[in-house]
């Protein structure tokens, strides 16, 4: 009997975590559904037939207590966990913000995949995603400490494809654009929910997690010599960053 593949999604609870954890199940993996709020998370696993491990990739014990329960051998880690947390220009920046941020988008990642890359190595063919954002590839105004931490996971992603370059584990970055999930801008506004509403207001059709979800899948069941290094993907009403078609 062949063994089952097996991937741990980061950030499962919502979102483009969830989404990617119901897609990589369909695509026939067992998934490691990790995030903090237990309920969401057992319910997705019970859902998909996964495992759910309560996890904040920010500690370190966690994150370890993640890696003894996904064992010795893992074929895809999809590094999601991430987000925003407000939109307030440098001049009156919230330096915890911005820690947290820093904390969830650069140190989180880095820590999971640190925990991990002895079992990645082990299944001979691993593959790691890391979701980063059009962020870390553009300036947007009021958007520092996002953008910083974005470009971060960007940079983090390269050094590592450098770093494992004689290694069996390929190291891949997703970028998208305007994603329409649930939590996102609510989570950057605090739960001020017409300050959210308002980022997507009038475009008819932005990205939702599925599409994310979907493109994921499809980077990780590339043949295992086929790295898709970074894959930038935008709603088609977002030509760029602020030329956004709101009809
Ligand atoms: P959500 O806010 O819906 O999801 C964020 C997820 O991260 C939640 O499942 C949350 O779970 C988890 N999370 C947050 N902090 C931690 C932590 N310390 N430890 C473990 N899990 C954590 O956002 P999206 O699904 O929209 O975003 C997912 C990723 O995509 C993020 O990295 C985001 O930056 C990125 N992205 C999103 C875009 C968008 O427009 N929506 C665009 C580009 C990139 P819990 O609270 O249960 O821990």
């Amino acid at each position: 009997m062949t063994q089952q593949l097996t991937a741990v999604v980061t950030g499962a609870s919502s979102g483009i975590g969830a989404a990617t954890a119901r897609a990589l199940a369909g695509a026939g993996y067992h998934v490691f559904c990790a995030a903090r709020r237990a309920e969401r998370i057992e319910a997705l696993a019970a859902e998909i037939g996964g495992t759910a491990v309560v996890t904040d990739v920010t500690s370190q014990q966690s994150v370890e207590d993640l890696a003894a329960v996904v064992g010795e051998r893992l074929d895809v880690l999809v590094n999601n966990a991430g987000g925003a947390f407000g939109l307030a220009p440098v001049a009156q920046a919230d330096t915890d913000d911005w820690r947290r941020m820093y904390d969830v988008n650069v140190i989180g990642l880095m820590q999971v995949t640190r925990a991990l890359l002895p079992a990645l190595v082990a299944s001979g063919a691993g593959a790691i995603v890391n979701v980063g954002s059009t962020a870390g590839r553009i300036a947007y105004e009021g958007g520092a400490g996002y953008t910083a931490a974005k470009h971060g996971t960007k940079v983090v992603t390269e050094t590592l494809r450098l770093e494992l370059w004689d290694q069996p584990v390929r190291v891949m970055e997703i970028a998208p654009g305007m994603v329409r999930t649930e939590e996102f801008s609510l989570v950057r506004f605090e739960g001020d929910q017409a300050r959210a509403e308002a980022v997507y207001e009038g475009v008819a059709e932005p990205l939702v997690a599925e599409d994310i979800a979907d493109a994921i899948t499809w980077m990780v069941t590339r043949p295992a010599h086929v790295n898709v290094d970074s894959l930038v993907i935008k709603p088609r009403a977002q030509a760029a960053q602020h030329k956004v078609y709101r009809g």
